[in-house]
């Protein structure tokens, strides 16, 4: 049987290799996915076939509750909530690590079988996974905007002296475990700095955290698979953890920034505070669809800058009409994909993937932006912080950040609903500059009056 157990396990393994390789090109992406689940389904059937680990009435009512959660909160969601939900399950699988490994330590401590690995694995495993769930949980409420940055200068020393103590406990723990308490005091600091240190951080430098806690899920699930003997947790949590630290580096160069000034300085939560009125007042220029859709009839080259307020907006079919007429038209249109646009890695990319734009058309920051001082329009849908030329200038809350260069269109326009800022909360002096219009309302409305009216010309 417990042969039988292995090659499943490594059957899963393979799956979940081939899946993460799938998922690393759009047009497999799909495929990638489900293999990864059926690796998934495969590693817990397996699971099941071995009695040892918990008994089968448990293990199909956990499937059963885990299956109808899951089912449900992934119906329920909605598009624009996809972050959230990511950053919950990052979260949930933080827990569950260090659920299972204080389960698994009430057994150790009466059987007396603890070895040098299995206190290391479990110190690990129970830090590791306690900061994961917190900082998810202070991810997911910064994400829906019901949490905002606390910057306090107090913070991160207390955060240096509580890493230092939980380092102490973990040795302590390794060192002469004597019952519960080093590993309780272990899994509360953990709990504790998760708050502490995701708190601070600025909501520019989010994606970079979101990418982190992934990463970090993947290497509490890992270290628990060396405690309690499992090689598919082991494996399947080295993957999650690798991938997430690259994703981690993606992020960090998407906004020039490196991983500790992120973690230990406080830019991205604050910058000088700008009076909207300053910025705006008598210099902001306003346009309706008919005017666009007669810019846009002579534009020989058109460049579209989706951002998070298209995916709110739902406007991703309206935009995917609209790019057709142009063509049709005889205008070339590309679409600008920032690294950071919307509110998770590769939220554009899915996005108007379901709308089936051709992946040729998405050209990344790098490639487009030298070509914006020969576009004609650029369309910037719903996008704001990746598109704020303020990112250019010292001392504002995205200092730093590279951006898409629209500005350097011969026209830019601008839909959106108001003037109200984006996810970096700071005012946008692209919606006052010259060669700027601004279509304001729903994303997916100006879309469809855009294509109705370059229809009636
Ligand atoms: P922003 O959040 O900067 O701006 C989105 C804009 O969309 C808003 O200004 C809003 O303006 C507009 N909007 C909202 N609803 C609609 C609608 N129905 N129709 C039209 N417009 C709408 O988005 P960006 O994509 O430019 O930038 C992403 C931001 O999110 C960055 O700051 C990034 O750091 C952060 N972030 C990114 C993550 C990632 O992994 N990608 C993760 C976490 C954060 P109005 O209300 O006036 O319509």
């Amino acid at each position: 049987m417990s042969n039988l157990i292995q090659a499943g396990y490594l059957v899963s393994a393979i799956l979940f290799i081939l899946g993460l390789k799938g998922l690393g090109r759009p047009r497999t992406a799909v495929r990638g996915n489900q293999l990864g689940a059926l690796g998934m389904l495969l590693a817990v059937v397996v699971t099941l076939t071995n009695e040892q680990i918990v008994a089968w009435p448990i293990m199909i009512a956990g499937i059963i509750v885990g299956t109808v959660l899951g089912a449900l909160l992934a119906l329920r969601v909605q598009m624009t909530g996809m972050p959230e939900l990511v950053a919950l399950y990052n979260g949930f699988g933080g827990i569950a690590s260090v659920l299972v490994v204080l389960a698994s330590y009430d057994q150790v401590i009466h059987t007396g079988t603890e070895d040098l690995t299995y206190l290391i694995a479990a110190a690990a495993s129970a830090v590791i996974g306690a900061i994961t769930f917190t900082g998810s949980i202070i991810a997911f409420g910064k994400l829906n905007e019901s949490i905002s940055s606390v910057n306090s200068s107090l913070i991160r020393p207390a955060n240096a002296i509580m890493l230092v103590g939980a380092l102490a406990a973990g040795i302590a723990f390794v060192a002469s475990p004597q019952g519960w308490t080093w590993l309780l005091i272990l899994t509360v600091l953990g709990l504790i700095l998760g708050l502490t240190v995701v708190l601070p951080i600025g909501g520019a430098d989010m994606p970079v955290i979101i990418a982190l806690l992934n990463s970090l899920s993947g290497l509490a699930a890992a270290a628990t698979g060396f405690a309690i003997g499992n090689t598919l947790l082991i494996i399947a949590g080295s993957l999650v953890g690798a991938s997430g630290l690259i994703l981690t580096q993606v992020m960090c160069k998407a906004m020039n920034r490196t991983l500790t000034n992120v973690l230990f300085s406080s830019m991205g939560a604050g910058g000088a505070t700008v009076d909207p009125n300053d910025v705006y007042e008598g210099k902001v220029r306003t346009t309706s669809a008919d005017d666009v859709a007669m810019i846009l009839d002579t534009a020989e080259r058109v460049v579209i800058v989706p951002g998070y307020g298209l995916a709110v907006a739902q406007a991703q079919h309206a935009v995917r009409d609209l790019t057709r007429t142009l063509e049709e038209n005889g205008t070339e249109v590309v679409f600008a994909i920032h690294p950071v646009a919307g509110r998770m890695p590769g939220h554009m990319n899915v996005l108007l993937a379901e709308a089936e734009i051709d992946y040729e058309k998405l050209i990344e920051m790098d490639v487009v932006n030298p070509t914006f001082a020969q576009t004609d329009v650029a369309i910037v849908l719903g996008a704001n912080d990746v598109v704020n030329p303020v990112a250019r200038e010292a001392d504002s809350a995205i200092s730093g950040m590279p951006i898409l260069d629209v500005d350097q269109a011969r026209t830019v326009i601008v839909i959106k609903r108001s003037l109200s800022p984006g996810f970096a909360g700071i005012p946008n002096p692209l919606f006052a500059a010259d060669n700027t219009l601004m279509l304001f309302g729903d994303g997916k409305a100006a879309a469809v009056d855009i294509n109705a009216a370059m229809a009636a010309l």
